[in-house]
């Protein structure tokens, strides 16, 4: 597993025409003489002469001659353009930095360091997404900023340092270029002041000369130490990702993990992220096919979503929602309202998706207890059920593996079966069984809803059960009930809000409309935790009287409504509609349904469900018979290390394999998850 820390460094600059590639060259002559292979490269040249496909840059051939290097000119510069602007604006074909990343990489092999130049500055767009910045941090390579030295060097260093870092790349230090014949009491002292404000070296200033004379810039540049810098960096790289490795396992409790087994494995340490990569702290990328445990829906480092964060950590971080309100926590909520299912208008806010579950069920209670119906103490919910680890949240649970032990803590409700098409207890099949499971549940709440507060559900899909899908109709008729005999019924959408189903919210495909709605997973677009809890006036207008009535709802979080979370959540709305989100996800849900098709011939796959971008996979050890494996053996667990080690990141459920990837996963992307995960089904069981 392990991989070495990659072998270049990257130069930006403050802006264009500073002298990147002369820089460049100067350190290319002085490490060759050394006796180093110097590889380099330009990944975007623009302003380039000669015909289309052969097409020359002035700064490319520099660069190879300073070196010596010999490489094709389609790994040197894959991008080259005429007009001299950004490549975003100039580039007719599309920029591909997976492509960049190859031609470093086989560079990378071809030589002991590669420079690597980048374009403009670091805010220069590359594509409609990425920058200067995200390519240089796509490549891991730590950046050498070259800074026009003068009037104005120490604004524009600094803005470019911080630029650098707040992109989480690390900077190896700054050279001065462009200094006077006499320097100016600016140029003189500005090195000094910008190594001391921006925590940085300075590896030389180097004169501003009528034609870039190597040499005698070599005069000013300590390429040694550069070189030094870089390979303490390196260095520290390697050590950084054993040492992290290492205490992880010897610190860290994991989340439903068998702590025995994790303390003996080699563990994935992500460090970076981008769109739906995962980057870990060796450098081995992994396509996020759970989105992170579900919760991630535009792609990871979202320009937009991280720049919402930044603009509001530049405001405030948090502040409390008791006795205060905040800015982003109201903004959201009113977005929420807007798009959830009618009646929903009032919101209260958590942090994650139990405790949006344990609101739900104290603000039902209560509700009840103060409004003439005290009897309603308990809750009904539903066989296989997941709502959260909280003790509220696993009392209406029902996946025994995971709480089963704390059976002796948790208040008893009244349970309900579940549909499980492909295992149907009846033996019966839809549509012809009229969806008959559901009439023990109808049952039990007309015989019990004298003392039913509500009914807790997931609508259409039973997550954590293993992506057990509701046949269609199912939620219409269990809400139909609640309505019928006055109980309040929760939509625990927490898993498949936002889009994971195709629309907006699962309850809308029903034309349901709960009493409660649960949100957390991907309510702030993957990045912080946050939680709402939706409720209708009439369950808000049953907490209201006098302070001395008791009528308060006792309940809140440190974190309630934190304005950081919001504002992302809020910005994730905007990206909805921005990219047209729900419109896009049409094609892809109807080519994921198409591409689930080749899971449907291996002989160890019983069933396939898809709900919009979710599916689950269901292995066993007999299709006929549709025996399971022996949850022992962890098959599921085995598959998923297999395709660990191919690059792609899934967490199963038991002998179910979990398909969720963000919603922003391209057509290709999507092929190449069902296509290997395929494939590692395969190779594991046959
Ligand atoms: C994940 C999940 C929860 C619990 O959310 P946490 O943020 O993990 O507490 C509750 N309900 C459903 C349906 C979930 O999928």
């Amino acid at each position: 597993m392990e991989s070495a820390p990659p072998k270049g460094i990257f130069v930006t600059a403050t802006g264009t025409g500073v002298g990147k590639t002369t820089v460049a060259c100067v350190l290319a002559r002085a490490w060759k003489r050394q006796g180093l292979k110097v590889g380099v490269m330009k990944p975007f040249a623009t302003g380039c002469r000669g015909k289309d496909g052969e097409l020359i840059s002035g700064d490319v051939e520099l660069l190879l001659k300073a070196s010596g290097s010999r490489d094709p000119i389609d790994l040197v510069s894959p991008f080259r353009f005429k007009p001299p602007v950004a490549p975003w604006v100039a580039g007719r074909s599309p920029i591909s930095l997976d492509r960049v990343e190859r031609a470093f990489q086989e560079l990378a092999a071809r030589h002991d360091i590669v420079l690597v130049e980048g374009i403009g500055g670091l805010l220069v767009p590359l594509t409609g997404r990425h920058t200067v910045a995200d390519l240089a941090r796509r490549l891991d390579l730590p950046v050498l900023i070259v800074a026009q030295a003068g009037l104005g060097a120490i604004n524009h260093t600094l803005l470019t340092l911080e630029a650098a870092r707040s992109a989480g790349l690390e900077v190896l230090g700054v050279v001065m270029n462009g200094l006077s014949r006499n320097p100016s009491l600016a140029e003189r002292t500005n090195p000094a002041v910008i190594r001391k404000l921006g925590k940085v070296r300075i590896f030389g200033s180097i004169p501003r000369l009528p034609q870039p004379s190597a040499r005698a810039a070599a005069r000013h540049l300590d390429a040694g130490g550069i070189l030094k810098a870089f390979q303490g960096w390196r260095s520290q790289k390697r050590n950084q990702a054993r040492r992290l490795a290492r205490l992880d396992r010897k610190r860290i409790w994991h989340p439903f993990t068998q702590m025995s087994e994790w303390e003996r494995s080699d563990p994935l340490v992500v460090e970076s992220a981008d769109g739906v990569h995962l980057k870990d702290t060796r450098g081995s990328r992994y396509l996020d096919g759970v989105s992170s445990l579900w919760v991630n829906l535009h792609g990871h480092a979202h320009p937009a979503l991280d720049g919402a964060l930044r603009r509001q950590i530049g405001k405030v971080a948090h502040s409390t929602l008791l006795g205060a309100a905040n800015v982003p926590s109201i903004e959201l909520a009113e977005g929420l309202v807007r798009l959830a299912p009618k009646g929903l208008t009032r919101l209260f806010y958590s942090d994650n998706g139990s405790t949006a579950v344990e609101i739900a069920l104290k603000m039902a209670f209560q509700h009840c207890q103060q409004n003439g119906q005290p009897k309603r103490r308990r809750f009904l919910h539903f066989a296989n059920a997941y709502h959260g680890d909280t003790i509220g949240s696993v009392s209406v649970g029902g996946i025994d593996l995971f709480h089963k032990v704390y059976g002796p803590l948790l208040f008893k409700g009244f349970k309900a079966a579940s549909p499980y098409c492909y295992r149907c207890p009846l033996k019966l099949k839809y549509p012809s069984c009229k969806i008959a499971c559901l009439k023990p549940f109808e049952k039990t709440l007309a015989q019990h809803r004298q003392e039913i507060a509500a009914v807790v559900v997931e609508p259409l899909v039973q997550g954590a059960a293993g992506m057990i899908t509701q046949p269609p109709g199912w939620l219409k008729r269990v809400a139909r009930a609640c309505r019928r005999h006055g109980v309040f019924l929760i939509a625990d959408e927490v898993a498949v809000g936002f889009g994971r189903t195709g629309t907006m919210f699962a309850c809308q495909h029903e034309g349901v409309r709960p009493d409660f709605l649960c949100l957390a997973k991907g309510l702030s677009g993957g990045c912080l935790p946050l939680a709402a809890t939706l409720t209708t006036e009439r369950v808000y207008r049953g907490f209201l009287g006098s302070y001395a009535s008791q009528r308060t709802f006792f309940h809140g979080h440190s974190y309630t409504g934190n304005p950081l979370a919001c504002a992302a959540g809020l910005e994730s709305l905007k990206v909805f509609r921005r990219e047209r989100v729900l419109q896009k996800l049409k094609a892809k849900i109807r080519l994921f349904r198409e591409e689930l098709k080749r899971f449907e011939e291996l002989p160890r796959v019983g069933d396939i469900r898809q709900r919009g971008l979710a599916a689950g996979i269901e292995l066993v050890e007999d299709k006929k018979t549709k025996r399971p494996f022996p949850w022992q053996a962890q098959t599921g667990i085995r598959v998923c290390r297999y395709l660990r080690a191919r690059g792609i990141l899934l967490r199963p459920l038991g002998n179910v394999i979990v398909l969720m990837p963000p919603l922003s996963i391209s057509a290709g992307e999507l092929r190449r998850l069902c296509r290997e995960t395929a494939a590692a089904i395969q190779n594991v069981v046959g």
